[in-house]
């Protein structure tokens, strides 16, 4: 028998990065040196002071049984104190937060609690696959907001059809932006209140990469806004900004109810986060500023000897000032695809084609500096030395 796969899976767009993954391993297997740029996950490990604070918490046999389905009030508070601190937004930890098993658990829900089928989700493109997939699997519909360079890489509100925006329930945006780099500013997110009010439009905002800004840049909290927590729901992940993506911690934070349809959801579907986990967030938050300035400092080298390979290949790039990424063009007459295979069998360096991120991505690659400094090195190298 050939069990049948509904049609949410079965409708899935293909794998893009399957067939890069299968070439990488046959180039592995032949013994080539390949340099994989391709995954952003942090590789400095996690400050030794969250790790020791779990290890005491797994003892604790208070920890060992069902956590609560919003979160441990005390993570909750530590999340608010930590967005009053750095954000000056004030927070009812009760009401206003909800913990989260990483924020793609919280956004790949969202549509869920959000979007009715036919309705609409705004998903910036490119943008980060789990906004259009987690609404088709809600049974909405996913409308492209194109991110264009001329238009610094923010969605033109304008430009979105009255018919669209009438259907549209709610709206994701992430800045500092994975895979543009791109920071939001105050003006831009203003547009986007004023929108969502006018269109009853609910803003999810996935902040993950706020703390990872380079240059005294520093990100904004959309709930900075005036008028935001009425339309918005933020998501926060503590996977970047403290190296610790295998933990699966972070939380979402705003809007009453927003944050009381997304508890709903989960209380249906998941059972919380392990407490010992949410104790280690908790001293993440409250030391939050420990070691950030270095570990920030290592991805910004990082970044600029990548992008001193891009110059001497002559291939134009966006400057990162947020995230670990570089969002470069990639050389004219080649499609991402093509760009990205020849990478791989020239240079054997592994870069995530644009198109992966949505049509608009078209164009462009992706690394992430989330490697051995002398990797980036020798990958700036090859990237210099490659004849397009
Ligand atoms: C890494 C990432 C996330 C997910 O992080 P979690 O580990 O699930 O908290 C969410 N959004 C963007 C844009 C990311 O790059």
């Amino acid at each position: 028998m050939r069990i049948k796969w509904a049609k949410r899976i079965e409708e899935l767009p293909p794998y893009l990065f399957a067939e890069i993954d299968r070439k990488k391993n046959e180039l592995v297997e032949k013994g080539v040196d390949v340099i994989d740029l391709g995954v952003g996950d942090p590789d400095i490990p996690t400050p030794d002071h969250i790790v020791e604070s779990l290890r005491k918490a797994c003892g604790d046999p208070e920890n060992h049984r069902y956590p609560s389905y919003v979160g441990m009030l005390s993570f909750r508070e530590a999340a608010a104190e930590w967005y009053a601190e750095r954000f000056g937004v004030s927070l009812d930890p009760a009401r206003q937060v909800v913990t989260l098993i990483g924020s793609k658990e919280g956004i790949a829900h969202a549509p869920l609690a959000f979007v009715d089928p036919g309705d609409i989700a705004l998903v910036p493109d490119p943008g980060y696959p789990v906004y259009p997939v987690s609404t088709t699997f809600a049974g909405g519909v996913p409308y492209a907001m194109p991110l264009l360079k001329e238009n610094g890489f923010f969605p033109d509100l304008d430009a979105i059809p009255g018919s669209v925006a009438k259907k549209a329930a709610m709206m994701f945006l992430n800045y500092p932006n994975n895979p543009t780099t791109v920071l939001a500013n105050e003006g831009f997110f203003k547009e986007v209140v004023d929108f969502a009010r006018k269109n009853d439009i609910l803003v999810c905002h996935d902040a993950a990469y706020t703390e990872i800004a380079f240059y005294g840049k520093n990100p904004l909290s959309f709930l900075e806004i005036p008028g935001a927590m009425d339309v918005g729901v933020e998501f926060h992940s503590l996977s970047k900004t403290f190296s610790m993506t295998g933990w699966r911690l972070a939380f979402a934070a705003g809007n009453e109810r927003a944050v009381a349809g997304l508890g709903k959801i989960k209380t249906n579907i998941d059972s919380g986060v392990f407490q010992a986990v949410q104790v280690a967030g908790i001293t993440a938050l409250k030391n939050s500023s420990v070691g950030l300035e270095d570990r920030k400092e290592v991805y910004r080298e990082r970044l600029e000897i990548f992008c001193r390979g891009l110059e001497e290949a002559g291939i134009e790039y966006t400057r990162p000032e947020a995230t670990f990424y570089v969002w470069f063009e990639v050389p004219e007459g080649m499609t991402s695809s093509e760009f990205s295979a020849r990478m791989l069998s020239e240079a054997g360096v592994v870069v995530t084609p644009g198109n992966g991120f949505g049509d608009f991505g078209e164009g462009y690659a992706r690394v992430s500096v989330t490697f051995d400094t002398a990797r980036i090195e020798q990958a700036a190298e090859r990237i210099a030395d490659f004849k397009p």
